[in-house]
């Protein structure tokens, strides 16, 4: 199964990969989480990287699509994958169509998560990671058991740079602006499913589930 998930930032992109990569046994491929690995290990590309994440803006096409060049191209991308996070633009929903020619794959189904802004902003400001595990938590949603600590391995619990409120509202505007363009896109290839992202993870899951059994 190959398989895009679109969505604004916080619109829970992440949580569906972690349940639907489970259930087909494919790789979650996640532009953002190669990114936070390199800013944390302190790579050239992670520094580079860094300079546009942190202001809320995209990292430039060239560096994104190389990097998904070389992940797609890995064996155990052979019988599918997940994208998550990528493509973002339609230079990069492009270069992804040629790559995908090249190896000789097609993708089977764009998953749009839709969610209110309203809800995006709730999410994102009350959403807390463990430095250590990078367990996520959201302080009303789903609250960890003693304030500011990991119930998983004790770290600490801390809000992404790029999950404060200022800097998401920036990111918000960058996908209506470069993101939200590609659901024209994908729906003149008539690959796109819409999906409220607005109720809980459990339901969103079944209901992309099923898209994937009728397209499968
Ligand atoms: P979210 O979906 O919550 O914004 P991600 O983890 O997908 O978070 O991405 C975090 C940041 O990494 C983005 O705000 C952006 O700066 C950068 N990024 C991730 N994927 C891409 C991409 N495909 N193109 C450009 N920048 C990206
Ligand atoms: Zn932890």
């Amino acid at each position: 199964m190959y398989i895009i998930l679109l969505g604004a930032p916080a619109a829970g992109k992440g949580t569906q990969a972690e349940l639907l990569t489970k259930s087909y046994a494919i790789p979650h491929i996640s532009t953002g989480d190669i990114f936070r690995g390199n800013i944390a290990q302190g790579t050239l590309l992670g520094l580079k990287a860094n300079e546009y994440i942190s202001r809320g803006l995209l990292v430039p096409d060239e560096i994104t699509e190389g990097i998904v060049a070389d992940r797609l191209r890995q064996d155990d991308c052979r019988k599918g994958f997940l994208l998550d996070g990528f493509p973002r633009t339609v230079h990069q929903a492009e270069f992804l169509d040629g790559l995908l020619k090249d190896l000789g794959v097609e993708i089977d189904a764009v998953i749009n998560i839709d969610t209110p802004d309203h809800v995006l902003i709730e999410r994102i400001t009350g959403r807390r990671v463990c430095e250590s595990c990078k367990a996520v938590y959201h302080v009303k949603a789903k609250p960890s058991r003693t304030e500011g600590v990991c119930d998983k391995c004790g770290g600490k619990l801390v809000q992404r740079e790029d999950d404060k409120e200022e800097t998401f509202l920036k990111r918000l505007k960058t996908y209506y602006s470069q993101t939200k363009p590609l659901l024209d896109y994908y729906e003149k290839e008539r690959k796109l499913f819409n999906v409220d992202g607005s109720t809980d993870a459990e339901l969103t899951a079944s209901r992309i589930i099923r898209i994937l059994e009728d397209v499968g």
